[in-house]
């Protein structure tokens, strides 16, 4: 199978304005493929979009343009096929407070459509480790219980894509792995995820691909490895045997700042020097070297030079 899970082509939205706000320009013609099978991550900043999208695969937001295909079905021509390869798990929870997990398991694959001889409430209370509270109501439950149950309801009708938007927003460390380790192994048995975070260690963990929305639009779209690629500013931290001020006589491809607490960062593109010259030319200006660290870019600084280069142009 060729077909990606997803495919978007010049997707808009626009809010209409209300009595208070005006109308907001919310994705400005988004072009996006997925591959199946993928572990996908829609990166930004708070309004840049995601949620926007998200919703719009889901259902829950109507485009103002553009297509969506999921899973080879097209959103307009086939509604119902196309929803029913999706299951989001929503930023926003949206618990009945009145049902139980397993109430609301049910619920949810009835609006689906799942008949009651394929429903798989218990496996998944067993998945999202609910089974001993399947009978509580959604009120008493913890925020991460609850969490949990959004997750397990994206799953009633075992749609070959997952879409998380911002899963651990305000997650405690242990469910974060919690969530990670359930959404791995779904992964490890075909589904294709989608997830937003705002967390770009998140996703640099996570995910094998990655696109960076920013103001509606994409400003990046490739491999997480190649993105990290793209940095290539390198840092080199150096603890001198004797306090030291940075040295005069660098040649001018290498930058000295002191830090605090009497280290010296030697900063240098690695396109143009290897870590050994830019050691030598440390020890060639007078610095002697008691200790040396590497500092190497991570998403933050992929993402900064992104979105600083586009505002700069
Ligand atoms: P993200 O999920 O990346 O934080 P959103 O998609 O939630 O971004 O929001 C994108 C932009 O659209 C923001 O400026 C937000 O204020 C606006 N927006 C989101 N939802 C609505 C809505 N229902 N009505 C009007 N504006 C909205
Ligand atoms: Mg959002």
């Amino acid at each position: 199978m060729t077909e990606n899970a997803i495919k978007i082509t010049g997707l808009r939205k626009t809010y209409a304005a209300t009595g208070r706000s005006e109308a907001k320009e919310a994705l400005k013609g988004i072009d996006l493929e997925v591959r199946r099978g993928s572990i996908f991550g829609l990166l930004g900043p708070n309004g840049a979009g995601k949620s926007t999208l998200i919703n719009i695969l889901a259902g829950l937001v109507v485009k103002s343009a553009g297509s969506v295909r999921i899973w080879g079905f097209d959103q307009d021509v086939n509604p119902r096929q196309s929803r029913a390869a999706i299951g989001i798990m929503p930023q926003e929870p949206n618990l009945d407070p009145f049902f139980t997990p397993r109430g609301s398991l049910e619920v949810q694959a009835g609006l689906y459509g799942v008949p009651k001889g394929r429903r798989r409430t218990e496996e998944i209370l067993d998945l999202i480790g609910l089974a001993d509270k399947a009978e509580a109501y959604a009120r008493s439950l913890s925020g991460g219980m609850r969490r949990r149950l959004l997750l397990g309801k994206a799953l009633v009708h075992s749609p070959p894509i997952l879409v998380l938007d911002e899963p651990t927003a305000g997650v405690d460390i242990e469910l974060r792995q919690q969530l990670w380790q359930n959404v791995r192994m779904l992964n490890r048995q075909g589904m294709t995820i989608i997830l937003t975070t705002h967390y770009l260690e998140e996703a640099e963990e996570m995910c094998d691909e990655i696109a960076i929305v920013n103001h509606g639009e994409i400003v990046a779209r490739d491999t997480t490895a190649n993105l990290l690629g793209q940095v290539t500013g390198k840092t080199l931290v150096v603890r001198p045997r004797e306090p030291t001020p940075p040295p005069a006589g660098l040649p001018p491809t290498i930058r000295c700042d002191a830090r605090e607490g009497g280290t010296l960062a030697f900063s240098f593109d690695s396109r143009r020097a290897t870590a050994g010259q830019v050691l030598d030319a440390i020890r060639e200006a007078g610095v002697t070297i008691e200790d040396v660290r590497t500092e190497e870019a991570d998403l933050e600084d992929v993402f900064l030079s992104i979105t600083s280069e586009k505002s700069a142009a």
